[in-house]
């Protein structure tokens, strides 16, 4: 396993706590990334790892993405991200819950925890229980994705007028990998949008549900990367953009929400070499992180909304300046993040 210092000192941290509880079982990591402009918040990731390596390794880079996330659409907090490692032998997930709420309080605020992948609102009231510092509870928040949708539908409206010179997508054709949370409420908007889709899931019931009725076609999961259309629409996992599936791209814009989708910078430079509009991931998927702390932070509906359409704006602003420094925007962006939150910018 790799030196936890060395990956603390690669990642710029922050702290990084482990709890390891005797009683149930529950093992779990919190990753402070940085807390310059607020306290951390980030969702819970409640899902299997290879190793424990990974899970840090996960954590970590997931924690950092949110740090620039938050600075990137003005909010006030730092960057943080949990994940309780999901046990490949029997457990009680509300006792894994609970001692998992009692970790975050025992952090005194400086990590407010949300819902993420393998997490539901089921959970959160239970971790809920045992902290106050959580932004996703079934009774004062609600589910982030739809609002995470709603943010990427603003930000494809974005990229759409800045590289195809177009003020709306009817007839656009766009293709979606992954129809979770994120990308089934996407599709249908983007379906009253009057846009052309294909889809992939690896669960194919999700494409099936999508498909009664409407302009939908569905493909293998392997080629849904490869299809001819305007934008590509990453919604499933993150580092899907290696040299190999660029190389197979056929789009001329990729706008999704999942986390990490350039496997690294070179990638952002192959895209753009390539002729291809990549939308920075982190400002993308932002509406979540808006929605979720929005409500913590005690804001109106109208606030909150206003903020998520802001998107568009940023988005179209990140667009030219990058263009103007002959930057990839996702290179450009991290840059601009990484001086909001004092980093030192090798990005
Ligand atoms: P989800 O788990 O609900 O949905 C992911 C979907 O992708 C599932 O339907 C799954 O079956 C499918 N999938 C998995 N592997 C696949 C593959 N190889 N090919 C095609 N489909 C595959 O997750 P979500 O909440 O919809 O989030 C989607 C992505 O967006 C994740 O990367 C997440 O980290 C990111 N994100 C989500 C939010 C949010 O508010 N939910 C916010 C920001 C970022």
């Amino acid at each position: 396993m790799s030196d936890i210092f060395n990956l603390a000192k690669e990642y710029e941290y922050g702290s990084i706590h482990f709890k390891s509880c005797q009683k149930t079982g529950m093992q779990a990591i919190i990753a402070i990334h940085n807390t310059q402009l607020g306290p951390a918040l980030g969702g819970c990731r409640f899902v299997a790892y290879d190793s424990t390596e990974d899970a840090i390794i996960d954590c970590l880079r997931l924690a950092q993405g949110m740090t620039y996330k938050a600075a990137m659409v003005n909010l006030p907090l730092g960057g943080g991200k949990s994940v309780i490692i999901k046990p490949k032998t029997p457990f009680s997930r509300e006792a894994y819950m609970e001692s998992f709420g009692e970790f975050v309080t025992s952090l005194g605020g400086s990590y407010i925890t949300a819902m993420d992948s393998g997490t539901d609102l089921s959970d959160m009231d239970i971790i809920a229980t045992k902290t106050n510092y959580i932004a996703s509870k079934t009774t004062d928040f609600g589910d982030p994705s739809p609002h995470t949708a709603d943010g990427v539908l603003a930000g494809i409206k974005a990229a759409v007028q800045f590289k195809l010179n177009r003020d709306n997508l009817s007839g656009l054709h766009m293709s979606i990998q992954g129809l979770g949370h994120v990308g089934l409420s996407l599709a249908k908007s983007l379906l009253k949008e009057g846009v052309k889709l294909t889809v992939a899931d690896i669960n194919i019931e999700n494409c099936q549900t999508l498909k009664e009725g409407a302009d939908v076609s569905i493909v293998p999961v392997t080629e849904i990367h490869k299809v001819h259309c305007d934008v590509f629409i990453p919604c499933a996992l993150g580092g899907i953009l290696t040299p190999e599936s660029i190389a197979e791209l056929n789009t001329h814009i990729i706008a999704g929400a999942a986390n990490n989708q350039l496997i690294d910078n070179e990638a952002a430079y192959e895209v753009a070499r390539r002729n291809i509009l990549f939308t920075p991931d982190f400002v993308l998927n932002s509406g979540g992180l808006i929605f979720a702390a929005g409500k913590y932070l005690k804001q109106t509906d109208a606030k909150i909304e206003a903020h998520i359409q802001g998107i568009y704006d940023e988005l179209l602003d990140v667009f030219s300046k990058a263009q103007q420094q002959q930057l990839p925007p996702s290179i450009y962006v991290t840059r601009l993040a990484r001086e909001r939150v004092g980093l030192l910018n090798n990005a």
